[in-house]
């Protein structure tokens, strides 16, 4: 069992559980829960903000504009999407692509933290300032962006969201060079075996 206060038998267990949850307020606008997806296993793990009009239409993370930006960037970095788990802080869409609130994410925060237990990432990488604030507690994702931070065992790679990306493109040839990073910390193994992981990052 994973999940501290609520407890998950299997990330597929879990993914299935978003599907009934109405612990915030996003239940009630939301077509399909959209968990994440990926290996049950996997080194790398990309946490979003919170899921799009595709998305939600889908029940399948990262398929919109700003996913096929991603999937630019995971081939440019040598990285097969499906090694790696996507999900996003809030597994159902804010309206109007609105940012979830502090206690949208609070409620779901319980299924991320699980994921990560489940999924046991060496790396995750944060998607743009709420994910950046949400993950390691610090503001300001152009100061921060393709840094490396040791937690607890694991690497935090944040960067920009690939959304923010395309609204403004001067941002998209750092994003595509931070996850190249992410893919070099990978092949050269530098991110591992450090530590022992903490399953409870945040
Ligand atoms: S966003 Fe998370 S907590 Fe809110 S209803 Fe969806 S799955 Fe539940």
């Amino acid at each position: 069992m994973v999940g501290g206060e609520v407890s998950f038998n299997s990330l597929r267990g879990l993914e299935i559980n978003t599907g009934t949850c109405s612990r915030c307020r996003l239940f009630a606008t939301r077509k399909n829960a959209v968990p994440g997806e990926g290996p049950e296993k996997a080194e790398l793990m990309f946490v979003g903000e919170g899921p799009g009009a595709e998305e939600d239409r889908t029940g399948r993370p990262f398929v919109g504009r700003a996913g096929r930006l991603l999937d630019q960037a995971l081939e440019e970095a040598d990285i097969r999407r499906e090694d790696v788990y996507i999900t996003n802080l809030v597994k159902c869409r804010p309206p109007d692509n609105r940012q979830p609130r502090d206690d949208e994410m609070d409620a779901c925060h319980h299924f991320l933290r699980a994921q990560i237990e489940f999924v046991d990432p060496i790396i995750v990488c944060t998607l743009g300032a709420t994910a950046l604030m949400r993950v390691l507690g610090k503001r300001g994702i152009s100061s921060y962006r393709g840094r490396i931070f040791r937690r607890l065992g694991r690497c935090i790679v944040p960067t920009f969201h690939p959304a923010g990306a395309l609204r403004n493109p001067s941002l998209k040839p750092f994003f595509l060079t931070d996850v190249k990073e992410v893919g070099r910390l990978i092949t050269s193994r530098e991110a591992y075996g450090r530590d022992r992981r903490d399953q409870t990052l945040f």
